[in-house]
């Protein structure tokens, strides 16, 4: 397994094409979840480093921003065939630093050679306008530009496909990059930088810094080389982060927090509903920002789905990811558990009752068992915070109304399902939902064709569409006057 990943495993920072420790010398640990090992050590590097890594951006974007669409088509195209060549080393790594089951990462790897092979499409139409002109002398034209070096910051929970979504448009849009990948999770972020490199993707255009957040964020956010701040993560630090970046009136896009909604009408298909819920729950152990925090069924199927969901969650294999058929791994770290563990408590003292799970697994370190809350009530934790963990509240409504006013009662809007059998509640019930992204009879919808993201305080722009690209892209309106016509 540590033989399969080792090609990809850096241990230094990726700098104007040379791999480097920090000025200080100074590492970060980085521990298997599942075992609770130390993997290595990742550069500890601040803000010089930082300031080092956009110069080089800079000096990189004087000439990549000359290259043409097609020429940065087929670098991403040689991307894409990198990674999928690779995808079995990549996955490795990925479970070993971040502990998701070896199927899913094999999966998180494949989405991000999805991704890159759509912005690779994508780099080849960002079409501009030519505008009838009100002048009869005059031609009025609209170009699209790339916005210059960006800057990326991405969490431990997909640490390899969040990249993708940012590192593909960038290159697509002629944009040249610093990314910051979470310390928990750095060797998926650091192999970027390395595919970069076999690919032939001119030194600087990717340039990859590890260590101390709060320093790097800081610098990245408030240099003004640096156009545009990309970031995936908490809402708590998106907020930081949009006030940092406007002392220099940077551009950004945020995918922050949810708080997902998932409904169940009297007229579901029960069976579908709870296959659904168990990937809308469980994927990642309950780690991602489009999972389930909140399940609201109506009464007259009520009982029946938490019976079903609950057998459903029983029969789920917890255990490390590299082991076969393994469904759901640990999480991420102990302090994840202890956040799981207080709103299990919180839950119980307010009545909540735990059908299935309720605490750590067996297996001991960061595992847990999945878990099913029965009597769930808007009192609870939960019913605000984001779980990020394998924990199912499921909530009673009688009305339609009352469902949809209850999955709108919160400042997230990422994403939201729900199941019916009625086109017209289907209708009315989708454009009731304030969020960005809607499952109907779904509950697993991510895919590089659609543009994802949220409203409300869950962020702002979306990553994959024809949308994607957009943020990667100044807007430069031209008119040419004098021409005697
Ligand atoms: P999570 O709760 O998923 O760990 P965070 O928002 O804390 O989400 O972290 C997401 C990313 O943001 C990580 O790469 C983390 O290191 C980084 N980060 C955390 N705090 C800051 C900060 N103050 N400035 C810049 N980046 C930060």
């Amino acid at each position: 397994m540590l033989q399969k990943a080792s090609q990809f495993l850096r241990q230094a920072n990726l700098i104007d094409g040379e791999w480097v420790q920090a000025d200080s010398g100074a590492t970060i640990d980085v521990v298997n979840p599942a075992t609770g090992l130390k993997i290595g050590a990742v550069p500890k590097a601040g803000k010089a480093e930082t300031r080092r890594a956009i110069e080089a951006a800079e000096r990189a974007f004087l000439t990549f921003r000359k290259t043409s669409a097609l020429e940065r088509s087929k670098m991403l195209r040689r991307l894409h065939d990198a990674i999928m060549d690779n995808q079995d080393a990549l996955a490795a790594l990925l479970t070993m630093e971040q502990g998701k089951s070896l199927t899913e990462a094999k999966g998180e790897v494949g989405a991000s050679a999805a991704y890159v092979l759509w912005f690779a499409e994508e780099a080849r139409r960002t079409y501009g306008d030519v505008i009838p002109s009100p002048w009869p002398d005059r031609r009025i034209l609209v170009n699209k530009e790339p916005v210059g070096v960006i800057a990326a910051i991405t969490p431990w929970n997909f640490p390899s496909s969040m990249l993708a979504r940012k590192i593909g448009p960038a290159i697509a849009a002629g944009c040249t990059a610093v990314v910051k990948p979470a310390s928990q999770t750095p060797y998926s972020g650091l192999a970027w930088g390395a595919l970069a490199e076999e690919v032939g993707i001119p030194k600087g255009v990717v340039n990859v810094v590890t260590g101390a957040a709060g320093e790097i964020g800081d610098e990245l956010c408030t240099n003004p080389i640096v156009k545009k701040i990309t970031f995936t993560g908490s809402t708590e630090v998106g907020k930081i982060l949009i006030q940092k970046a406007a002392s220099t009136v940077k551009k950004v896009s945020m995918e922050l927090g949810g708080n997902a909604p998932f409904l169940v009408f009297d007229d579901a298909d029960i069976d579908r509903a709870v296959e659904g819920a168990v990937t809308a729950k469980y994927r990642n152990s309950g780690q991602t920002c489009v999972c389930t925090n909140r399940f609201y069924v109506q009464a007259g199927v009520y009982d029946a789905f938490v019976e079903k969901l609950a057998a459903a969650s029983k029969k789920l294999k917890v255990g490390p990811g590299v082991e076969d058929g393994v469904q759901q791994g640990p999480l991420i770290d102990d302090k994840a558990v202890e956040k799981v563990e207080e709103l299990i408590a919180d839950a119980a003292a307010k009545g909540g009752k735990v059908v299935t799970g309720g605490k750590r697994h067996e297996l001991g370190g960061s595992f847990f068992q999945p878990t099913v809350i029965a009597d769930a009530t808007t009192k609870m934790r939960f019913a605000k915070e984001e779980i990020f963990g394998p924990v199912a509240p499921v909530f009673k409504f009688k009305t339609e109304e009352e469902a949809v006013a209850l999955a709108n009662d919160t400042e997230y809007g990422l994403a939201c399902y729900f199941y019916t059998g009625d086109l017209g509640r289907a209708f009315r019930v989708m454009e009731g939902l304030k969020y960005g992204m809607v499952g109907v009879n779904e509950g697993l919808i991510t895919t590089p064709e659609a543009p994802f993201g949220g409203v409300k305080e869950s962020g702002l722009g979306r990553e994959g569409g024809h949308q994607g690209i957009d943020d990667y892209l100044d807007t430069k309106y031209v008119c040419i006057g004098g021409l005697g016509l």
